[in-house]
């Protein structure tokens, strides 16, 4: 473990009536660390997204979040007839008036500098995903879970990306949980990963070790 855990998560089981989507998830980030979680469609992930910040209801199980947690959710949720930096100032809403000065996002994000008084709708989802992270950014976390990164981008777009997110955990100590279908780019950018397969880990470890596992490869990576 490095350092103590930023996300706890023990025995969580997640159900909507009678579907079981989450069944006894145990799964944790250290601080400052880049954690992946991959998984099939229907696997969980985006259920144990929202179980974080209390967007689900828990049916077992507990969740620790210690520091702050931002979201970037999947669909990224933009105010699309807002400004960028309309959709900027409303992730600092807690942090009251100051905490919504987004001068500091354009210095963390240049790409979106250009962009600040432009309506979120008529973004590019590359552009768009920016404005997610930004907007995530604004609360100051100590952890960011970010749903299907992604999603629908073109891969220059998600290398720029992937570069910001590199640059936070280094700069800033970012701890990062990065939920992904894409497990090649998960295993790329984070240190650890869990593998989710209807509702439950099913294997978890360093993504080195888990690249070079065969039923990961063969299941997640394209290959045998
Ligand atoms: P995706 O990649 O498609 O978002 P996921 O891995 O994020 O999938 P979840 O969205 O967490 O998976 O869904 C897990 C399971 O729970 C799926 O079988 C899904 O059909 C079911 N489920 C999710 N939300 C609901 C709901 N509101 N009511 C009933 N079942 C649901």
């Amino acid at each position: 473990m490095s350092g103590r855990a930023v996300v706890e998560v023990s025995g969580l089981t997640v159900r909507y009536g009678a579907a079981t989507a989450l069944d006894g998830v145990d799964l944790w980030v250290g601080e400052g660390e880049m954690v992946a979680l991959i998984g099939a469609n229907g696997a969980g992930k985006t259920s144990l997204v929202k179980a974080l910040s209390g967007l689900v209801d828990r049916s077992a199980g507990e969740v620790v979040v210690r520091g702050r947690l931002a979201q970037v959710p999947e669909g990224r949720e933009m105010f699309a007839d807002l400004s960028v930096d309309d959709n900027l100032r409303l992730g600092g809403w807690r942090n009251g008036r100051r905490g919504r000065d987004t001068s500091g996002i354009y210095e963390l994000l240049p790409e979106l500098g250009g962009l600040r008084r432009r309506l979120a709708g008529t973004l590019s989802g590359g552009q768009q995903q920016m404005v997610a992270i930004g907007r995530a950014l604004m609360a100051r976390p100590d952890v960011l879970a970010i749903d299907e990164l992604s999603l629908g981008l073109a891969p220059m777009v998600i290398d720029t990306l992937i570069a910001h997110l590199h640059a936070l955990h280094r700069d800033q100590g970012l701890a990062v949980l990065l939920i992904e279908q894409n497990a090649a780019l998960a295993f790329d950018l984070c240190d650890r990963a869990y593998v989710l397969e209807a509702g439950r880990v099913v294997l978890t470890g360093e993504t080195a070790e888990l690249a070079r596992d065969p039923r990961v490869a063969s299941a997640y990576l394209g290959g045998a």
